[in-house]
Formats: structure tokens, sequence, C-alpha cells
């Protein structure tokens, strides 16, 4: 299926602060989809990866902050490893998500927002994932803390959820990551 795309609607002005963010240079991609067709979540999404550098290139502005693929990437890297030109994409999606944030804009269905920051402070607190923490957070923040409780059982028994935090992490580096994290944040990088 052929996708076009033009220039009509767009605000203008997102590619240099993207580019910049993500250490990318967006006008090298020649569309030759190969991202889009190993990304496991594009046939979920509005806007599969190419279409949305596409749109950059084309001068997509805030309007593309909407864009559904910004929470459901699963940061998994395969876009990057497919492009013939070493476009990071994960690291595009990354940018785009922070600037979502810093502008506020309009949360999506569940509150990936929400559920990004609860799983990332357990990861600070502990220095790996502690999914009961970041559930609960998550839940908690949702107003709905009750919900999904039937499945918890089934989890421990399988093992898919601890009640006990992790341990032997190595608090210290992940926390200067955090850290440095932080400051290019402040810095726009
Ligand atoms: S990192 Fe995100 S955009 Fe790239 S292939 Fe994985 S899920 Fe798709
Ligand atoms: S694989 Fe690379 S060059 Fe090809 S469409 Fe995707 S980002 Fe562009």
């Amino acid at each position: 299926m052929t996708i076009r795309i033009t220039k009509q609607g767009t605000t203008g002005g997102l590619i240099k602060a993207v580019e910049r963010r993500a250490d990318v240079n967006l006008s090298v991609c020649y569309q030759c989809r190969k991202c889009s067709i190993g990304c496991p979540v594009a046939g979920e999404t509005e806007s599969p990866p190419s279409e949305i550098i596409r749109r950059l290139q084309l001068g997509a502005g805030d309007e593309l902050l909407q864009t559904d693929l910004i929470w459901t990437c699963l940061a998994c890297e395969t876009c990057y490893a497919r492009c013939p030109n070493q476009i990071n994409f994960a690291a595009v999606i990354d940018a785009l998500k922070s600037i979502a944030v810093e502008k506020g804009v309009a949360k999506p269905k569940g509150d990936a927002p929400l559920f990004n920051r609860s799983f990332l402070n357990s990861v600070k607190s502990y220095g790996r994932a502690y999914d009961l923490k970041a559930i609960a957070a998550y839940k908690l923040g949702t107003g709905s803390l009750g919900q999904d409780m039937d499945k918890f059982p089934a989890m421990l028994k399988k093992g898919k959820m601890a009640i006990l935090p992790p341990s032997g992490a190595d608090k210290g580096t992940v926390s200067r990551i955090f850290d440095k994290a932080s400051k290019n944040r402040g810095t726009g990088r």
C-alpha cells in the first residue's frame, strides 16, 4: 500500500530539535522502509517509523507528538539495526517522547507517561526493575489499585513477579546514569 504524506496540515519545526536530542541526521533517510518492515509494533500504529521520519522531513510540528508510536515503541532497536544509513530511530522516538512530556501533550489512553515514570522510578530506587512497585505506583496514579488483582496469584506462582525488591544491582552506576540523563535533559541533549 502506498501512503501519501504531504506538507498539508503541518505546523513546522520539530526536526531540528529531534535531530539534536537523538544525535541523528534524518536528511539521509531515503524511505526504503526497512525500519518499518522490521518494527514489531508497526502494524498496530497509525504511523510506522519511516512515515514518522518522512513527516519530520516535511516539516511536521507539534501535531506529530500525538502519534501513538511514541508510547507503544518497545525500544527494541530493530529499526536501528536494519537501517542502511544507521539512523537510530529508537533515539528519535525517545526525543519525541521527551519533547511531548515537556510540552505537556495530552496523555494517551492508559496513561503511558505515568507507566514510564513508575517503571523508571523503580529502577532508580533499586538499580533494577521492581515490577511490583512500578505496577503499584501506576495503579495508584490511575486510581485503579484493585484492578487486575485476580491475575496476581497466577503471576506469583509462575515466577513472573517477585514480592521482594531486586538485590545485587550496582545502584551507584544506575544513579549516575539517571543524574547524567537529567542534566542532559536540562541542556536539551
Ligand atoms: S525500537 Fe520501537 S520503532 Fe524501532 S523497531 Fe523497535 S518498537 Fe519499532
Ligand atoms: S531504514 Fe533507515 S533509510 Fe530506510 S526508511 Fe528507515 S530510517 Fe529511512
